[in-house]
């Protein structure tokens, strides 16, 4: 089966590693090649506990975290490359006592629900991380969260992929139309035909016209990330406090997220954004002020109405797939998300979890 994968960012390098994985004939096409959408500015974070905003997404996401070890673990084998992936844990920071009643408050529903995790008062805090602001009044630490390195974990993606005889070309797709005994690409370099196309375009899955098909209702939010250096990791877990977020790699590089913006396609760094980014860095890290820096970057976040990724067949488009949507938790939901795809392409077989993402809940 000839299966082309528009995009390839983590979601479309995602899926085309599990199609090839699995036996099917993969093309993967995107004019900037791998990984310089939004995936780029990404910090990795796997944090379906403090990502998870509704019941669905939690789902989604502590399903997929579930198949992160093995995900890794595979593509690893099959690209040879190193991948920087831990689960060290996440440690959330209260800075005021109203921060404080909010963490309390997830720590009793994680209490509830069985979760693994501590409750920390500030001495506990402190000995955890003794680098973090002595303004810290408490801390809820879980420790199955996680980070991968994105860059790490594409390039691994795309060369595991390409072993398994996936190719990437660097064209954009205009169109995508029905065509007799498959699906027809136009792209800059000229007409195509598949047995399956899936639509992994990000932010700019909206902006390719399907025939009669509405296009995904997709939206661009754009997310600016900092990274600094320091000589050797000035935190072991990865930590958010009321400003932002801090995730410390093993060679010291810190990454320091985000923002939230609705500027439509620009994928700029700006003053504002970098301010409010050092902000965060020195006001949870005071040793950030003599860290080096070592750039920024921005990404736009690919959003839809609910904030739930839309993942399966078009209802619409014999041989259309949507994989797209997938706002702040794209790295996190990835593995989910090729498995979903590869087992309906492949095998018309339909996880739980589909029910929660369907094309069709957008008339698509
Ligand atoms: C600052 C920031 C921090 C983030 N932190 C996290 C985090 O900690 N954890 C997490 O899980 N998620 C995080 N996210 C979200 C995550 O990065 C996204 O959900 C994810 O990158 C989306 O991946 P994607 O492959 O769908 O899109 P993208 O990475 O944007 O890839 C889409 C690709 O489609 C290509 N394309 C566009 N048009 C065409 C066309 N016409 N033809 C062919 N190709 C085309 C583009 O060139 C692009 O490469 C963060 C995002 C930002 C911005």
């Amino acid at each position: 089966m000839t299966v082309t994968v528009v995009g390839a960012g983590i979601v479309g390098c995602a899926i085309a590693y599990e199609l090839a994985a699995r036996g099917a004939d993969v093309r993967l096409i995107d004019p900037r090649g791998a990984g310089q959408g939004a995936s780029r500015a990404s910090a990795g974070m796997l944090a379906p506990r403090i990502e998870g905003h509704s019941v669905a997404l939690l789902q989604l996401g502590l399903a997929s975290l579930d198949l992160y070890d093995n995900f890794v673990a595979r593509v690893v084998a099959d690209s040879q490359r190193r991948v920087e992936y831990r689960r060290t844990g996440t440690l959330q920071v209260a800075l005021t006592d109203d921060e404080a009643r909010r963490l309390e408050e997830q720590h009793h529903a994680l209490t509830r629900a069985a979760v693994a995790h501590s409750w920390l008062d500030a001495a506990a805090v402190r000995r955890l991380e003794p680098s973090l602001t002595d303004a810290v009044v408490a801390g809820l630490l879980i420790p199955g969260h996680g980070y991968v390195g994105v860059a790490t974990l594409i390039s691994a993606l795309s060369d595991a992929a390409g072993r398994l005889g996936a190719s990437l070309s660097s064209t954009e797709v205009r169109e995508v139309s029905s065509a007799s005994g498959g699906v027809r690409i136009d792209t800059s370099d000229g007409a195509l035909t598949s047995d399956v196309v899936v639509l992994a375009a990000g932010s700019w899955s909206g902006g390719i016209p399907m025939g009669s098909t509405p296009s995904p209702p997709v939206r661009p939010v754009r997310g600016q990330l900092l990274q600094l250096r320091f000589e050797r990791p000035p935190l072991s877990h990865v930590v958010w406090g009321g400003l932002g977020y801090l995730v410390p790699w093993e060679d010291g590089r810190l990454l320091v997220g985000a923002t939230v913006e609705d500027v439509g396609f620009d994928e700029g760094v700006t003053i504002d954004g970098l301010q409010q980014l050092l902000a965060c860095a020195q006001t949870l890290l005071p040793a950030a002020e003599s860290a080096r820096c070592d750039g920024a970057r921005a990404g736009l976040r690919p959003a839809t109405p609910d904030e739930l990724p839309i993942i399966g067949a078009s209802s619409t488009m014999p041989g259309v797939y949507y994989a797209t949507g997938h706002y702040r938790n794209g790295v996190l939901l990835a593995p989910l998300t090729a498995v979903m795809i590869a087992e309906l392409v492949l095998d018309g077989r339909e996880r739980a979890e589909s029910v929660l993402v369907q094309p069709a809940r957008f008339g698509l």
